[in-house]
This record gives structure tokens, C-alpha cells and sequence, in this order.
């Protein structure tokens, strides 16, 4: 996506250890005007599948998951970060690294939210190596329901996630893939299409 790139270059900043910071549109300050662009596109792009339900990873997943929602007319559910697994057997758990922060942290989402009917489109705002969308894959594979794809804002091409996801036949599709990050020269790279 045209508009996603151009805004990338002219606001991303490189920071080391291969980390790309887009605060000031997209991670904490949000641009709503862009975000609605995006939900646009990922409404296009999954157009044939029969989505009723977006989920998405606390925190910063969620401003986009609710603008694409609109899109699609359907509820979002964020899966929460814990510190203490609840073992009461009322939420679908998962581990995931954070390859931002190099830590694990649990991840719960109700079973009142999911079940076995639901179709669901999975949103984030980055796929790195993969961690974040496998364990929302993982809680909807619990529940029984179906994963009908996945929706990133940006990819890092250079990491492995999204050839694991697509190896598994899993439908991907990202509005910008970033092949490389120079954080020497500053310099961001795309996948040409
Ligand atoms: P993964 O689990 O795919 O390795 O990483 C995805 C998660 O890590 C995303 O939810 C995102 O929050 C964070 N992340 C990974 N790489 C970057 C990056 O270069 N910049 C930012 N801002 N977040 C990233």
C-alpha cells in the first residue's frame, strides 16, 4: 500500500537491533485518516472470506483492529496481557516473546469471546518472527474456530514469520513488507510488487 510506504519513509525512525519506530503515526500517536485507508484495503484484500470476528494483541494492535472492524462490521477481541495464568479453565492462553522487549509474556482471551463458529481475521500491527500471530492462532485453534487470515500493517521481510505463516497455508497480507533496515544509514528497503 502506497500511502503506508511513503508514510513509513518519511516518518519511521531505525532503531537498533533491527526495530523500525513508527510512534508518531501508527504505535502512539495514531493517524486515523491513514488507519481508515488501511481498513479499506484489508476489506478489499479479504473481501472473500466469511470474517465475523477481528482479533487482535494488546496494546498496540488495537487501534487499528477497531478501524478495520468498522470496515468489516464485525467486534473486536483483543487478547490481554498477565502476569498470573488463570487456571480456572474460563480463558484460552497463550506464551508469546516479545521480540520487541526479548521476554515472554502470557496472553488470555475469555471463552465467552471465541468459539468454535467464529471465522476470524487476525490483525497486528507488525509480523516480525511470527510469535504474536502463532499464539492468537493457537488460542483460536483451542477454541475450534477458523482462522480465515491474517492482516499486518508491516512486515519485516527479513524475519521469519511470515514465510512460516504462508508455508502453512495461511493467508497473509501485509500493506507494506520492509526488506531490509540499516541502522546505520537510516535507510528502509521494500519489497517491490
Ligand atoms: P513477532 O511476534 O512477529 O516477532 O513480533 C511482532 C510484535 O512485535 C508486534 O506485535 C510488534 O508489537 C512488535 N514488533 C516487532 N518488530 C517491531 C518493530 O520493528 N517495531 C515495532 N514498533 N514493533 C515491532
Amino acid at each position: 500500500m502506497r500511502l503506508l510506504e511513503e508514510r513509513i519513509r518519511k516518518d519511521g525512525i531505525v532503531k537498533s537491533g533491527n526495530v523500525l519506530k513508527v510512534d508518531s503515526f501508527l504505535n502512539h500517536q495514531m493517524d486515523v485518516t491513514l488507519f481508515n485507508e488501511m481498513g479499506k484495503e484489508f476489506k478489499r484484500l479479504f473481501a472473500d472470506r466469511p470474517v465475523n470476528k477481528i482479533l487482535t494483541i494488546e496494546a498496540s494492535g488495537i487501534g487499528i483492529a477497531c478501524i478495520v472492524a468498522q470496515h468489516f462490521n464485525v467486534p473486536v477481541v483483543f487478547a490481554k496481557k498477565t502476569q498470573s495464568i488463570n487456571i480456572d479453565g474460563e480463558v484460552y492462553t497463550s506464551r508469546i516473546e516479545s521480540f520487541t522487549h526479548k521476554r515472554s509474556y502470557d496472553v488470555i482471551v475469555s471463552k465467552k469471546y471465541i468459539s468454535k463458529d467464529d471465522r476470524i481475521l487476525i490483525i497486528d500491527d507488525f509480523l516480525a518472527n511470527g510469535c504474536a500471530v502463532n499464539g492468537l492462532i493457537e488460542m483460536i485453534q483451542s477454541a475450534g474456530a477458523t482462522v480465515e487470515g491474517v492482516g499486518i500493517a508491516i512486515e519485516k521481510g527479513q524475519q521469519s514469520g511470515g514465510k512460516l505463516l504462508r508455508d502453512q497455508g495461511i493467508r497473509v497480507a501485509s500493506l507494506a513488507i520492509i526488506d531490509s533496515i540499516n541502522d546505520e544509514t537510516g535507510e528502509i528497503g521494500f519489497k517491490e510488487y
